[in-house]
């Protein structure tokens, strides 16, 4: 039963709640961390296994959550994520649960997700040349990531989606390959705008592969349909391809271009225990010293309901005041 639900002051609802399990990664994606990799939260920093379960128990029997992301960093660098996930499966009311993941080590681990009671799978595909990749992420494992997207098909985490972000010179023709790539293995296509959320603070919007240059891309080589499903709170936009009855999909998530922060309902905790109401905050509540200090469940789910109320209406990227959040996007989970 939900006896406080996450309403901001605009209205809104957050019901989905993205967790991050890990500010690590294994990849160095070139919008997100620096080749070098970033200076990692110290171990005593990061919630325990339970600490995590407490409080996504909390967030869905006190705060009515009916949806749970696990992300990070690299999430399936956690060894306990199949012990979090079953402790969340098992909640009463079960919450939808999924995983963004780069898909390196998901060939050996879909199957036990599956079996822990994971729902579906995001894995993040930018290439689909192996030479690419390397540039791109600095490391020499597409083959992994392919082997990953198979292994999740297989252990039922579908629909499988393939989130793509497309960067300027690097992979921004590759829209339509990708797409040919999703459709010929019933994955679902998602291009992702890249945001300011890089360690490196160099974005710039004036580089940026944009959502009408995406569709444009894609309407070369694809006839794209008005999608008749209701968007909701749902990042992506989509349409259906034709001669692809139904799903598979093709979403865009414009963040930047066409920004959807009127309908989010997303809340995220960070692997150090900090509530954030939005990705681009420059603010968290930290529930970890809370929960340390010994605070009751009613006091963490107060906590976490102040620190959405007051949610900021949106996330101001075209404001000239606008500064970017200090962590980048690995460590506050994507
Ligand atoms: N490591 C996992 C992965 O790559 O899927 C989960 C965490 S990652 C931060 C989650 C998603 O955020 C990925 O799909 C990634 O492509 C996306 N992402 C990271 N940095 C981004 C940026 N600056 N702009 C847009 N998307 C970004
Ligand atoms: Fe790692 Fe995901 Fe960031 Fe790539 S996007 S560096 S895989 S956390």
């Amino acid at each position: 039963m939900t006896r406080l639900a996450l309403t901001d002051r605009y209205g809104r609802t957050a019901t989905d709640l993205r967790v991050s399990l890990t500010d690590r990664c294994n990849l160095r994606c070139a919008y997100c961390m620096p080749e070098e990799g970033l200076a990692w939260l110290p171990r005593p920093a990061l919630l325990t296994d339970d600490e995590i379960s407490r409080l996504v128990g909390i967030a869905v029997q006190w705060l009515g959550v009916t949806e749970v992301r696990f992300t990070g960093g690299e999430p399936l660098l956690r060894p306990g994520l199949p012990g979090i996930v079953a402790a969340a499966a098992a909640l009463d009311p079960r919450p939808v649960l999924s995983l963004t993941t780069n898909g390196l080590g998901l060939d050996k681990l879909a199957g036990k997700l599956a079996d822990a009671g994971l729902d579906r799978v995001n894995v993040s595909l930018d290439t689909l040349s192996p030479a690419r990749f390397n540039q791109l992420t600095h490391r020499n494992r597409h083959a992994d990531v392919l082997a990953g997207l198979d292994a999740a098909v297989e252990a039922g985490l579908g629909p499988v989606k393939i989130n793509s972000v497309l960067l300027r010179g690097l992979n921004d023709d590759e829209a339509p390959a990708l797409l040919h790539f999703a459709l010929a293995h019933g994955y679902e296509q998602r291009f992702i705008e890249q945001m300011p959320l890089d360690a490196g603070h160099v974005w710039s919007r004036a580089d940026m592969v944009t959502a009408d240059e995406i569709l444009a891309a894609l309407s070369a080589e694809f006839t794209l349909l008005p999608d008749p499903a209701e968007r909701g709170a749902a990042p992506a936009q989509t349409w259906l391809v034709a001669g692809y009855p139904g799903p598979p999909k093709v979403g865009v998530i414009a963040s930047v271009s066409r920004p959807f922060c009127g309908a989010c309902d997303r809340t995220r905790l960070t692997a150090d225990g900090q509530v954030r109401s939005c990705l681009f905050s420059r603010e968290e509540t930290d529930l970890r010293g809370l929960l340390r200090a010994g605070a009751s469940d009613e006091e963490l789910a107060r906590a976490w309901h102040t620190a959405l109320y007051g949610k900021p209406a949106g996330h101001g990227i075209d404001d000239p005041t606008f500064l970017q959040p200090a962590r980048p996007m690995s460590a506050i989970g994507g």
